[in-house]
């Protein structure tokens, strides 16, 4: 079926079928390059439908559950060809719906692709291990287990990639799902759920509701039945969805905000370090939860670094992602944008220097999306709001520093800690900045952003409560261990008992 036509009919994904929402309402997905161009119409749903599908996964689990892992792994390798297949397809609706260029939507379906296959590849592995008992004749060893209904709550800025990351890692492990996407990103998911429907995965394993986090996400996340909370999104939603579990101990991941910084000393290739700076700020328009929102840059080469960064920040081509040579795309919602102004006019009030951009981009063609020019702030302060918030939107802010050591200690002044990344030729300062940096994923001679599926994925302080996605890593976040003793001894040996009796 093609794209168009499952857009049309979409709806939730429930128990294996396309459903309208129990109230009947519906909303409407809108392209954020051009307001006239209308991505797709989905269900509106509410606590009914939450509970439809949360009753279909956990109906589905046991069956799941009780599958082979390496009979699951045979459907996710389906799903990752299917994606494969569908990669255009995919990306340029992702483009459309969401408004990143179309090199980097193809790179977000990508990543889907190499979730499906690293999951996969877990069917015939999620190894657990076997270690000496005390007593002898006595075995034991340690096993993963499923724990059930996944509720996955996903944000609209990586919209494939990360219900990917979490529902391909959750099924391998015999979950059963209940996705709610960002309302400005349905689209991806639902495609996800076509996916998974032809890959054949069995009836209510995988279920979609779509609607708002108060209308959905609430309901779903503080579930009886729902055994295990994946989260990605903003640190404040993290807090309230934290609260909300802890009274029934639910196991919870959360992935929430950033505020990255470069820390570029007087020896980086400054060249380098400015490619670095421009793709890490200004990629996915600011919208990364690992943009390079901070520029720490000694102050023997601010000058320098600055004057080229400003440079080519002005030369980068904003407007349709799918239009060859556009680098930057619009902001995802009206309110993201206004967000980003707002910010710019914060930054002014409190003394960063303006370089570049700062304002909405309203001519021609561009009046029809939420556009923004690429903005750079310079002579900043550690302080200043600009310098610790996130603003989620294409701006940076260059942070002059006088030493190595104050640039680490400016970087972990702030309360999240995903990324960082250091520009230098000094392989001890190099050292230094990678065990040094509050930080769950860390750059060298690179930017911030660039994460490979393999490796674990999320970060540390207000950005995460402990746990991470992708890699193995991800797995632990949907199994429990199982800790099994066999006794073949025929009679009752006690531990730490019968191992230290003495004689008499
Ligand atoms: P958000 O507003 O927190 O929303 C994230 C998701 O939570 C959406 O699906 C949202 O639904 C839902 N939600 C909202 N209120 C809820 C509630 N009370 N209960 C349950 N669910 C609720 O974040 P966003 O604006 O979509 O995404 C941007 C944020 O995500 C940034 O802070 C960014 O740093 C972070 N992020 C972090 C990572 C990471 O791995 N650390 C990766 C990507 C993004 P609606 O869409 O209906 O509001
Ligand atoms: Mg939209």
């Amino acid at each position: 079926m093609s794209t168009e036509v499952a857009l049309r009919l979409s709806g939730n994904f429930i128990g294996g079928e396309w459903l309208p929402a129990a109230s009947g309402r519906t909303f409407e997905d809108r392209n954020p390059t051009d307001h006239d161009d209308l991505v797709g119409i989905f269900p509106e749903s509410g606590r009914e439908d939450v509970e439809v599908a949360v009753a279909a996964a956990r109906g589905a689990y046991p069956g799941w559950r009780d599958t082979p892992a390496p009979r699951r792994a045979e459907i996710l390798y389906a799903a990752g060809a299917i994606l494969t297949r569908d990669k255009e397809e995919l990306a340029r609706l992702m483009t459309r719906e969401m408004g990143k260029v179309l090199a980097e939507a193809r790179g977000d379906v990508q990543e889907a692709i190499d979730m499906a296959f690293l999951a996969a590849g877990e069917g015939r592995r999620l190894f657990g291990f076997t270690t000496p008992s005390e007593l002898p004749n006595k075995f034991a060893m340690c096993v993963r287990q499923p724990i059930g209904v996944c509720a996955l709550v996903t944000p609209w800025n990586f919209p494939m990639a990360i219900p990917a990351w979490k529902s391909m890692a959750a099924l391998i492990a015999g979950n059963t799902i209940v996705i709610k996407p960002a309302t400005d990103t349905p689209a991806s998911v639902v495609a996800l759920g076509r996916v998974f429907e032809e890959a054949e995965l069995p009836a209510g394993v995988f279920n979609v509701v779509i609607g708002s986090g108060s209308e959905v996400g609430d309901p779903l996340v503080t579930h009886n039945d729902v055994k295990v909370v994946s989260f990605t999104g903003s640190t404040d939603v993290g807090r309230r969805i934290s609260s909300a579990c802890a009274p029934t101990f639910k196991r919870l991941h959360l992935e929430m905000g950033g505020k990255n910084a470069i820390l570029i000393l007087e020896d980086a290739d400054v060249d380098l370090a400015v490619e670095g700076a421009v793709w890490g700020a200004f990629g996915t328009t600011g919208q990364r939860c690992t943009a390079s929102s901070r520029l720490l840059v000694h102050e023997d080469i601010v000058g320098e670094f600055t004057e080229k960064l400003v440079a080519r920040a002005r030369t980068l081509q904003v407007g349709n992602g799918l239009e060859p040579g556009v680098q930057v795309g619009p902001l995802v919602s009206e309110r993201q944008r206004e967000t980003v102004a707002r910010y710019v006019e914060i930054g002014m009030r409190e003394g960063a220097t303006l370089l570049c951009g700062g304002e909405k981009l309203t001519e021609g063609e561009l009046s029809r999306g939420w556009f923004f020019a690429p903005t750079v702030f310079g002579d900043a302060t550690p302080e200043m709001r600009i310098s610790r918030e996130e603003i989620f939107g294409p701006v940076t802010t260059v942070i002059p520093i006088g030493s190595f050591e104050e640039g680490v200690k400016v970087a972990n002044s702030v309360e999240y800690g995903l990324s960082g990344s250091v520009y230098t030729r000094d392989v001890e300062r190099a050292f230094r900045a990678m065990r040094d940096f509050e930080t769950g994923i860390f750059y060298v001679n690179s930017s911030t952003i660039g994460a490979e599926v393999h490796l674990p994925f999320g970060g540390i302080k207000n950005t995460g409560n402990g746990h991470r996605e992708a890699g193995i890593a991800g797995i632990e976040v949907f199994t429990e261990w199982k800790s099994i003793y066999v006794d073949f001894s025929g009679r009752l040996q006690r531990a730490q008992i019968d191992t230290h009796e003495s004689a008499d």
